[in-house]
């Protein structure tokens, strides 16, 4: 185990403002915490056979911005979450090739578009997954990785690498509350909780409505996200209730929604 790979890593991290970063080990893939798991084509080690340990980082999406959600306040913070997250990825890994450790970085998504989604609504890395088992949070009823530090407002990305770095603990405690508010916010109906946690009740229905904001360009959707209420950054906005809000962020939503889109 590379102690001080991982310190440089985690200092490099820092230095790039970047708040969530975990690691786990490519064999815990084999020895997944629930059934069913993924089939071993998408483990790192059938995608990077020299895979030895997985990096995950994280990025939040900022609450009050989802809050506008759908709009296109909150589509250009998700595209420049993606973008961030797959330019820190791509360092983290040219920094371990550079120190000798074969490494690549996964994008953050693994889809040409909507319609793809539609038709093949499977990536063929998960990162929730990855992020799962890097000790970073525990899956939600609304099929998202929900962290500590952000509820389910976060964006992942991915490194894997050669390098032998010892593994950060899985979560012992399971962050959903089952309040059912994305069950019930979903405007698809995509969500059941009998399905948790073994994914999507109704990927169709999801990736239908994101089709259809995706052509007023407002999309994702993000409701399932918005509405959770665990994460200490509904704290740090001061959101301690999910619903509505109160008039002058009413008014915000209202005003943003008017701009930018269909
Ligand atoms: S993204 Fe929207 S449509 Fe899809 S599950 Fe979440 S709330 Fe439902
Ligand atoms: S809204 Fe409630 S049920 Fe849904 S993921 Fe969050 S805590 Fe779980």
């Amino acid at each position: 185990m590379n102690d001080d790979l991982k310190a440089a890593l985690l200092d490099r991290c820092r230095r790039m403002e970047i708040p969530l970063v975990g690691i786990a080990s490519a064999d815990r893939w084999k020895n997944p915490p629930f059934q069913p798991w993924m089939p071993e084509e998408f483990y790192p080690q059938s995608i990077f056979p020299e895979a030895r340990s997985v990096i995950v980082i994280g990025l939040p999406v900022h609450l009050p911005v989802l809050e506008t959600s759908p709009s296109i306040y909150y589509h250009e913070l998700y595209k420049t979450v993606n973008t961030l997250l797959d330019q820190y990825t791509y360092r983290l890994a040219s920094f371990l090739n550079a120190c000798g450790y074969p490494s690549v970085f996964v994008p953050r998504d693994g889809y040409g578009s909507i319609e793809v989604l539609q038709k093949n609504p499977v990536a063929f890395f998960s990162h929730r997954h990855a992020a799962l088992l890097a000790g970073l949070g525990t899956f939600g009823v609304n099929n998202t990785l929900i962290t500590p530090e952000y509820g389910p407002r976060v964006r992942f990305g991915s490194v894997l690498t050669a390098a032998d770095l010892p593994p950060d603990p899985l979560l012992g405690e399971d962050l959903c509350t089952r309040c059912m508010l994305c069950v019930r916010a979903c405007p698809a109906g995509a969500l059941d909780a009998r399905d948790y946690p073994r994914g999507l009740t109704d990927k169709a229905s999801c990736a239908a409505n994101s089709a259809e904001l995706a052509r007023r360009h407002i999309s994702p959707c993000g409701i399932c996200i918005k509405v959770c209420p665990v994460g200490e950054d509904r704290r740090h906005y001061g959101r301690t209730t999910t619903a509505g809000g109160e008039d002058p962020r009413r008014r915000a939503r209202a005003h943003v929604q008017k701009y930018g889109g269909l």
